[in-house]
Formats: C-alpha cells, structure tokens, sequence
C-alpha cells in the first residue's frame, strides 16, 4: 500500500530552504501547489508589478522542486475550494502551509481548514515569514505594541532568533493526475499592449531563491558596512534591495538575520540595518493585531482630515510630474524599475498627502499596483505613518520639505539626473527648486518651465502653511 501524499501549499513562502512546512511536508511524498486566486484578496489583489515578479518567481521555483524530483502543480481558480477538493483528489494525508498575516489571508486560511476539517484533514501553518511570529511579544499589560521602539527592545529581548534551516536534498514527489496549467496559462505578465512598462525590471531584478541570496551576499560585502549613511541616498547602491524576495518568502527574515549576524552583529551598519528587518516585524505585528490597518486611520480623530481627492494631481504625482525633481525622480524610478528608494519614498508621500491633501490611500493604492514589493502590512503602516495617522506617527505632524529633503540627501543630484534627464544640465545649486534659477540659467541648461518640465504644483511654502491648517482643523487635539 501506498502511502497517503501531502500538500505543501506555497503562498508567501517561494523558497526550499529555511521552509519549515516544507521540511515536515519532506517527510514523505508530497505534492507542492500554488493557487492563484485573484478574488480572495478583494481589493489588494495582486499589482500589476507583484504579478510580474510572481511570474518570474513561480519560474526560478518550478525548476528548483523539479530539480528535486516534486514538480510544482499550478493551479488558478478559488483556493477555498481548490484545496479541498485537491486534498479529496489526492487522497492527501496532511496540508502544510506558511502562514499568512493579512486580514484576507486568515480569513481564507480558516475558511480552508474549516472545509478540509469535514473530511478529516486539517491545515497546519508554520510561521516562517517572520522572525518570531506576530504574537511573540506584548506590552507588560498584555497588549500589542503600538509603538515602534519598544516593540523592538521587547523583540531583541526575546534572545537569539533561532537559526534557518537548511533545504531538502531531495524529495519525493506526488503525481498530479491533470498536471495543472502552464505558468503562461496563469497570465500574470502585463500585456504586450502596455508597451514598456516592466521593461526594465529585468535590469535590476532576479526574482526567485537564488536571486534574493546573490542579493544579500552583495549587500553584505559591499554596502552592509556603509548602511547607516548609505541608505539615506537614493543615488548611491546603498540598500539591500532584498524588499520583494522578502515579501514573497524567497529568503527569510531568519536567514536574513543569520547572515547580518556573522557578518557584523548589532555593530555599525549591520546593526543599523537589523533595526529595519525589526520594522518589517513591526508591520507585521500592528497588521496582525490591527486588521483595520490598510483601510481605515489608526488615530480616529484623523477620518475628519479635510483631503481634498483631485485626480489631475494625483496624476501628476503618480507620473513623476509634480515640478518636485526629487519626487519626481521617485516616482519615475518606481514606474521604471518597480521599486523606489525609502527615503524617497516619504518625501513623495508627505507631498502628496500633505502639501497636495490627496487621501494616503490613494498613495498607497498606486504603490501597491506598481511596486514589485508590494506588501500590505509595510505599505498600509508606512503610508499611515506619513499620513500622521498611524499609531507611530511621531511627530505626527511633519511635513517633509521636498527641496531641503533633496538637497540634504541627493546633494549632487545624482539621482534626479538619472530619472529626470530634462534636468540634467542644471547646475546643483538649482536642481532641487528649478523655478528659482534665472531664466538665463534655466534656458542655457535647456528648460523652459511649463512646457518641458512642470513648474511645482504648488510652492514649498504654500503647501507647508495648507498641510498645517489641514492638521489643525482635526476636531480633538492628538
Ligand atoms: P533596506 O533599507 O535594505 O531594508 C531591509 C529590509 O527591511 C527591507 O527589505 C524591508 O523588508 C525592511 N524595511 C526597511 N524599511 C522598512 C520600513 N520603513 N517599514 C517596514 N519594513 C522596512 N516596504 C515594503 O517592503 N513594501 C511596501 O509596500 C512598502 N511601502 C512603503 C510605502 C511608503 C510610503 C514608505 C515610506 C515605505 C514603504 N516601504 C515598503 C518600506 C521601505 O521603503 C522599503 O522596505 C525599502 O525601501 C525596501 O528597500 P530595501 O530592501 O533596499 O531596504
């Protein structure tokens, strides 16, 4: 008699090592699947740029389980009633996962056991997408963190993050009787129709395990050292870049971790950068105790905020045409390569949602769409910390001055050179408020303001005096 396969149910887990459901699926025979399943997420279904990305991850991790001797079924469609009906198919003894932290995630992953529950099976979650888990540390009164640096005091107290494992040799794979679709049938590559759009990415990017690991050991030799100065700017290489293989489990935050430790420890940069693999920890935790985090504002008094929807500005904000040249740097960065640098990051978001009152989730919804790291809890906590109304937001009224912000941290304009190339001839002295050189100055380096590059949507000054009556009008002090 043979024996029963197992499933291994591939989510946010694109990976082989460090995978503890996958290392108890290796037990035995298993059958490893992916379901792409476009309604369960409601509105933060996948992005076009996670599409892309998952394309070519789903790819890189194909061959390595086939390579293993456990092809990877694909499967497109309900995931509440695929994977039920799979494990019935199947005759399939045990369902192994990791877990999910969004709201929708739960939601569909209770609705799944409840459903193999009636057969007699159940599904069993690791948590291998963080470095503890969301529920690993509470306040002494036994509630969650609400703020940042005791939460990470609290997580670095918890002692030594246990070590990553290691991938399977080999595994032994169950046979699908239909053999699932093709990853062409799953179409999550934009249509050709959309011209250049992702383009580039394969400029930057190698999506899949072996690319998230060429990634971090590049960081480690080159930029970890340096992190501290390094990651404030945009025109230098001096991030990680790991974002979108953490987001889709292609390295885990343990391994991440392990690597950083035996590199340098909690020392200079290398400590410097751990503190951000605790902020993603801490996304995770206020997503997981504050499920409401991606739609609605942490501080109630903030549903009053007098945004002012206008679609012509964001527009101009999404197309990298604000007249801010180091917003607008950001912005086609993130167009172009599908990533944007942090620092960047907040300076787009607080002129949008402060100088331009134009609602965070508006900022967060193109984010989500055209980031390749799209990652609810990260998105929706960092836009509500721009925005004031996160439980973090301290001060939560700063408001980030664009011009001194790109004078500070793009000092020789590298950046806005590159992504902005109508500017590139502007002296430094200019380059980050263009409508203050003279116009013997502006035509010389070839630009005439309001025709080949805009004039600002609105004036430093005029933004920062709309964005603190905005903030002064919330009904009860904060
Ligand atoms: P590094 O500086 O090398 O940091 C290493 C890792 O730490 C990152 O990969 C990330 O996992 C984590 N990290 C770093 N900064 C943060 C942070 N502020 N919050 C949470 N985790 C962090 N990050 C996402 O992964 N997905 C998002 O959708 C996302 N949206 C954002 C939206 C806004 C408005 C802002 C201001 C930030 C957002 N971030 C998001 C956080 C941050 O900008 C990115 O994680 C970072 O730029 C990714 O580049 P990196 O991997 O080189 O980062």
């Amino acid at each position: 008699m043979t024996a029963r396969p197992d499933i291994l149910w591939l989510r946010q887990d694109l990976r082989l090592s460090d995978h503890a459901a996958l290392a108890e699926a290796a037990g035995g025979t298993m059958l490893p699947v992916y379901v792409l399943d476009d309604a369960a997420a409601g509105r933060w279904t996948l992005g076009g740029a996670s599409r892309w990305w998952l394309h070519h991850s789903l790819s890189a991790l194909s061959q390595a389980l086939a390579e293993r001797g456990a092809p990877l079924l694909l499967l497109k469609g309900n995931a509440e009633t695929l994977i039920p009906a799979l494990a019935q198919e199947l005759d399939a003894g045990r369902i192994f996962a990791s877990r999910l932290y969004s709201p929708w995630g739960r939601a569909r992953d209770a609705a799944v056991n409840t459903a193999l529950r009636r057969a007699g099976r159940e599904l069993t979650l690791h948590d291998t997408g963080l470095l503890f888990g969301p529920d690993a540390v509470r306040t002494r009164q036994g509630r969650p963190y609400s703020i940042y640096t005791p939460f990470a005091r609290a997580m670095l107290a918890l002692g030594e993050v246990p070590q990553p494992g290691t991938a399977p040799e080999r595994l032994r794979g169950a046979t699908h009787p239909t053999g699932g679709l093709a990853l062409e049938e799953l179409t999550l590559l934009p249509p050709e129709r959309q011209g250049p759009w992702a383009s580039a990415f394969t400029d930057l990017w190698v999506p899949g395990e072996a690319g998230a690991q060429a990634r971090l050991e590049g960081f480690l030799t080159e930029a970890a050292a340096g992190y501290s100065k390094g990651r404030d700017l945009p025109g230098q290489d001096g991030t990680s870049r790991l974002s979108p293989h953490l987001h889709w489990g292609e390295v885990s935050p343990r391994q991440v971790w392990d690597a950083v430790m035996r590199g340098g420890g909690h020392h200079g940069g290398h400590g410097v950068f751990l503190r951000e693999i605790l902020w993603r920890e801490f996304s995770h935790h206020m997503l997981w105790h504050r499920p409401e985090l991606p739609e609605f504002p942490l501080r109630a008094e903030f549903a009053d905020f007098p945004y002012r929807p206008d679609a012509a500005l964001l527009r101009s904000w999404q197309r990298g045409r604000t007249g801010y040249p180091i917003v607008d740097a950001g912005m086609r960065q993130l167009w172009k390569l599908g990533w944007m640098h942090n620092r960047v990051r907040m300076i787009a978001g607080s002129l949008l949602v402060k100088h331009l009152l134009q609602p965070w989730w508006d900022g967060a919804a193109w984010f989500w769409d055209t980031l390749v790291d799209a990652d609810l809890a990260n998105n929706s906590q960092n836009w509500q910390w721009i925005a004031g109304c996160g439980t973090d937001s301290a001060p939560y009224f700063r408001i980030f001055n664009p011009v001194l912000q790109g004078r500070k941290f793009d000092p020789t304009g590298d950046y806005v050179r590159r992504f902005v190339p109508e500017l590139a001839r502007l002296p430094d002295r200019w380059l980050h408020e263009p409508w203050e050189a003279p116009g013997t100055v502006l035509a010389s380096a070839g630009i005439q303001l309001g025709r080949n590059y805009p004039e600002p949507l609105i004036r430093p000054a005029a933004g920062r005096a709309i964005a603190l009556q905005a903030l002064q009008s919330l009904r009860r002090p904060v």
